[in-house]
């Protein structure tokens, strides 16, 4: 029936199952065998071809047989091949795990899985891939599927073979083999991304619930109900945060409609929200909730696609700042309108400064005016011939101290007025100590003389240099100086020392050895008009001085101070800046002496021109020249006259008031300078202008001298005198004289 060379013999079973029917068919084979031998030769050849013809069929039979047992067996082998495939290549990990936990078969999957090649799998403990934490959760599960047999899942944490951890879920069912011993049959799936996935979602929940929760905006969502006929459209809370209230006062809204809490508000919300709902387009708008006495400023955005019905609204309630706004508005307007006052203020203040500084200026014009003629007439009197009487000569010097006193007066105002308008315009560059104090020492000297005074000057070890006005510096220390040996006791004395106090510092000090002054008067020292009671005393002075020089020191960066002790005397001290440059512009005045005053009738005979349009003023000039047989003195009372006799008449000197009818004085010098034949004659400014930038601008215009009124008669004439001197010097013009 079989042929045993014909089967492969690879399949044991088959091979086995072949061997079994061969040994059959051979005991059928020799069962027949022997019949027929026995019988061979009773037969007749007819039977023989019979059982022949059998035994033929048979063998085809079997033959048939055979190729179909192959043709089964070829089968068996494809799908077992098929099945290897399905359970290697499935997409989860499969195993078969022992009752005792041992891994016994593991497919493709499984080692993929779990990082290892198949080998080193099969035969290890399968919780050897559990994370330790888990695996008493894997040892109940183990347990229950034993004893129950369904099919149970769980999740837990596994390990590959590289320790990396990864999420598995195991779906098992236990099961007995042939054997009757349980199995495990374990399908694993790496659930690791799902995980993960789930935790970011979890994460991303959390996230947003807490902003929610926390965030200091109301927030809500809103769902679009559709007005159904006749009913208007609307809107249902679904959903708000914990500062929605705080923020818009209202509460218990969840599942409510807008209309429904707040039946009063006007149709524009439904507007803007469906408007929101239905483009996607978010809003930011403000909206004062009339219910609430609220402003609110609300950002509308759609949740969702072009489908959703969803809108979220954040929203703060601002109506705190725009109260604030507007109050600050107000307060801006306010501010504005206080500017724009102060403004006007400041113009009219700028305005009335001006005026006040004019008006200072032209008082002090106005009162030297008439003081200069009675100042001017009593000298021209005191010194006139006949002299006066004694009697004459004691109201005479009365006239004349008082009206130096009025002088004084007016010129303290004037500079206190200036310092304190902050009109006094100070050059501060470096002075010589030296020079100043040489300088000082020789004004003073017939003031101390005439009052019985030793003043004292102490040599200075260096050639120091002080930053300072040097003009104002000399008045500085004249007033001092004055008021030391003014305020002395009869034959006291007065010394002044300098003493550098700190580097870079240098402190003057002027000491007498007067009343000296108690505390008290010390305070009141530097306070304008204040004399400390010495009123009763001969002695003049306005107070102004102290006053104006403490200002001046402190105009020139330095400290003025005073230490006394009553009975001894006083120390007035002013501390100045030193300074390393060492040039100095000496603007002093060469001294006035009056030695070149020549008088007599050899004297070359002279002529002046004067113009002044005030009456005293020309006939007290008059007066005084008249007591000059050698001069001649032509007038003039206006500018453009002025010029004309100058320019006829080539005078030798001219006398020019500055405030002329007409053209000014300083016109008039204009005009004279530009004309060759007059350009030389020497012009002396007399004029009633004190202000020191009057006087500055007259030099710096070209005048030889600027003289204010009133004139003392000495220094007019000593001034006058180097006036003609310099005529004199003059060549062309000592030519042009001669030629007339
Ligand atoms: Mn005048």
């Amino acid at each position: 029936m079989q042929d045993p060379d014909k089967t492969t013999g690879h399949q044991i079973s088959v091979t086995s199952g072949g061997q079994a029917l061969r040994q059959r068919a051979e005991d059928i084979a020799r069962e027949k065998m022997s019949l027929s031998s026995k019988k061979l030769e009773a037969q007749s050849p007819e039977t023989m071809w019979q059982t022949l013809h059998e035994l033929h069929v048979h063998q085809i039979e079997l033959e048939m047989q055979n190729e179909e047992l192959r043709h089964a067996q070829l089968q068996l082998d494809t799908a077992r091949a098929r099945y290897f495939d399905l359970y290697d290549l499935a997409p989860v990990g499969y195993c078969t795990v022992s009752e005792q936990g041992l891994i016994l078969e593991a497919n493709f999957a499984a080692s993929t899985l779990l990082g290892m090649v198949r080998s080193n799998i099969v035969g290890q403990r399968f919780s050897r891939f559990i994370v330790k934490s888990h695996q008493d959760g894997f040892y109940l599960y183990r347990k229950q599927l034993l004893a129950s047999g369904g099919q149970q899942g769980c999740e837990l944490q596994m390990l590959k073979g590289d320790g990396t951890p990864l999420w598995v879920t195991l779906q098992a069912t236990a099961e007995n083999n042939a054997d009757s011993v349980s199995v495990l049959r374990v399908v694993m799936t790496d659930v690791t991304e799902r995980r993960r996935a789930d935790d970011a979602i979890r994460d991303s929940e959390e996230r947003y619930r807490n902003l929610f929760n926390s965030m200091d905006e109301g927030f809500c969502v809103l769902e679009k109900i559709d007005g159904e006929a006749g009913k208007p459209l609307d809107f249902r809370y679904i959903e708000v945060n914990p500062a929605f209230m705080l923020q818009s006062g209202i509460t218990d809204v969840i599942g409510k409609t807008i209309r429904q809490i707040l039946p009063e508000e006007p149709e524009d919300w439904f507007i803007t929200y469906n408007r929101v709902c239905t483009t996607g387009i978010p809003i930011r708008f403000e909206r004062s909730l009339a219910t609430q006495g609220r402003v609110l400023e609300l950002y509308a955005f759609r949740i969702g696609g072009p489908e959703s019905r969803k809108v979220a609204v954040i929203f703060n309630n601002i109506t705190t700042r725009r109260l604030a706004e507007a109050e600050r508005e107000l307060l801006d307007q306010a501010l504005q309108d206080k500017n724009a006052d102060l403004e006007r203020a400041t113009i009219i203040a700028d305005k009335a400064n001006r005026a006040k500084s004019e008006f200072l200026s032209s008082m002090s014009h106005e009162l030297r005016t008439p003081l200069s003629a009675i100042l001017g007439f009593a000298q021209l009197i005191e010194s006139g011939t006949p002299p006066p009487t004694p009697t004459q000569k004691r109201s005479i010097d009365q006239i004349l101290q008082a009206g130096w006193y009025l002088l004084e007066l007016i010129n303290e105002i004037l500079d206190l007025a200036l310092v304190e308008s902050g009109k006094l315009a100070l050059v501060l560059e470096p002075v010589s100590l030296a020079e100043v104090m040489l300088e000082c020492k020789t004004m003073i000297e017939p003031q101390a003389h005439e009052r019985g005074i030793g003043v004292t000057f102490t040599e200075l070890e260096t050639p120091y240099f002080v930053k300072a006005d040097s003009t104002r510096m000399k008045q500085i220390l004249i007033n001092l100086l004055s008021n030391a040996i003014k305020y002395n006791k009869a034959g006291g004395t007065v010394v002044v020392k300098c003493i550098a106090t700190a580097p870079g510092r240098i402190r003057i000090r002027v000491e007498d050895t007067g009343e000296g002054l108690s505390p008290e008067k010390v305070d009141h020292l530097f306070q304008p008009f204040n004399r400390l009671g010495q009123e009763a005393r001969a002695e003049q002075g306005t107070g102004i001085g102290l006053v104006m020089t403490k200002r001046l020191v402190e105009l020139m960066d330095g400290v003025m101070g005073v230490e006394s002790i009553v009975g001894q005397g006083s120390v007035f001290w002013l501390e100045m800046n030193l300074t390393g440059e060492r040039h100095s512009h000496s603007h002093a005045v060469p001294p006035l002496t009056c030695a070149q005053v020549k008088t007599g009738a050899e004297a070359p005979l002279v002529t002046l021109l004067y113009v002044e349009d005030n009456l005293a003023n020309l006939m007290l000039i008059q007066e005084l020249i008249a007591r000059h047989p050698h001069m001649h003195l032509l007038t003039a009372r206006d500018g453009n006259s002025g010029v004309e006799i100058a320019q006829t008449a080539l005078p030798d000197v001219i006398l020019m008031d500055i405030d002329l009818p007409g053209i000014s004085g300083l016109e008039v010098l204009e005009i004279l300078v530009k004309n060759p034949a007059t350009a030389n004659i020497p012009v002396l400014a007399l004029s009633a202008n004190a202000i020191p930038r009057d006087i500055d601008k007259g030099l710096e215009s070209g005048f030889f001298r600027y003289i204010t009124k009133p004139i003392k008669i000495d220094q007019f004439m000593a001034t006058l005198d180097e006036a003609l001197a310099v005529a004199r010097a003059v060549p062309d013009r000592a030519a042009s004289k001669s030629d007339r």
